[in-house]
């Protein structure tokens, strides 16, 4: 990544952008501002935070965050130079140049972000390892961390990035653990069953949502209070706990018990 950096300073830094876009719909992350907000400005040079590259304009107004995950590339074409037919992302220079971006995998998963430079900081500052690709051993490190119950955890954007209420539920359910265990009370055994379910549920989640699925067709837990459990035929259950609501099947994750609500205001009672 760092050499990439360096390589991409001089060429993106040189000329004001003349156009932006286009853009992939999975690619690009961010609507407001518009792509079009940088035509006419300049790059000041480009900056890395761990896998995120940062390409703050010279006028201190917009940062564009590229996150190329894993089959992401940029890569630069001089002026008239052939290049891919169609980019996930591209940006055209006042000289004819481009900076393009490039994934070739069946799935979009590098993105772009178009934010204010303290957008761009907050976004950085607080977010913890992307969820899909994380290892074991992150994973490990993170659980370890403190005493969270995993519901919560997986939900944090600053312990895991990419993890919403569903998909903490359809994670926790494919792990058959229970959203009130301790995190670190898992066994090795857990965490190997943790790591897999975060990277398939989510891998699963992408590519249902690229083939147009709804939440009903996409979740198998979340939302399903009542029907059957797709691996026991179980009636899954719900609990509040906190500010959310919790599905799980009580024959795969919690060994038969119901889970107790816990929610905020039962507990300020
Ligand atoms: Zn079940």
């Amino acid at each position: 990544m760092e050499a990439w950096r360096r390589a991409l300073v001089a060429p993106v830094s040189a000329f004001p952008i003349a156009k932006a876009g286009p853009a992939h719909i999975a690619t690009l992350k961010t609507f407001d501002p518009p792509l079009a907000a940088l035509e006419g400005r300049r790059f000041r040079g480009v900056e890395r935070r761990g896998k995120r590259l940062l390409f703050p304009t010279e006028d201190g107004e917009l940062t564009l965050l590229v996150h190329l995950m894993t089959a992401g590339r940029l890569k630069t074409l001089r002026a008239g130079e052939k290049g891919p037919k169609t980019p996930a992302f591209a940006l055209e220079f006042a000289d004819g140049s481009k900076l393009v971006l490039t994934e070739n995998a069946r799935k979009k998963r590098a993105g772009v972000w178009l934010l204010s430079p303290e957008a761009a900081q907050d976004e950085l500052a607080h977010l913890g390892p992307e969820a899909l690709g994380i290892t074991q051993i992150e994973l490990g490190e993170i659980l370890k961390r403190e005493s969270r119950r995993l519901h919560s955890l997986l939900r944090d954007q600053r312990a895991v990035a990419g993890i919403g209420r569903a998909w903490a539920n359809e994670i926790l359910h494919a792990a058959k653990l229970s959203p009130y265990a301790l995190s670190t009370d898992l066994s090795q055994e857990d965490l190997e069953r943790l790591t897999t379910a975060i990277n398939d549920e989510l891998a699963r989640g992408l590519e249902l949502r690229e083939r147009g699925a709804g939440d009903d067709k996409t979740y198998r837990v979340h939302n399903k209070l009542g029907q059957p459990c797709h691996v026991c035929s179980t009636p899954l259950a719900r609990v509040d706990f906190e500010e959310h609501t919790i599905y799980y099947c009580p024959t795969c994750q919690t060994g038969g018990r119901i889970l107790k609500d816990r929610r905020l205001s039962r507990l300020l009672r």
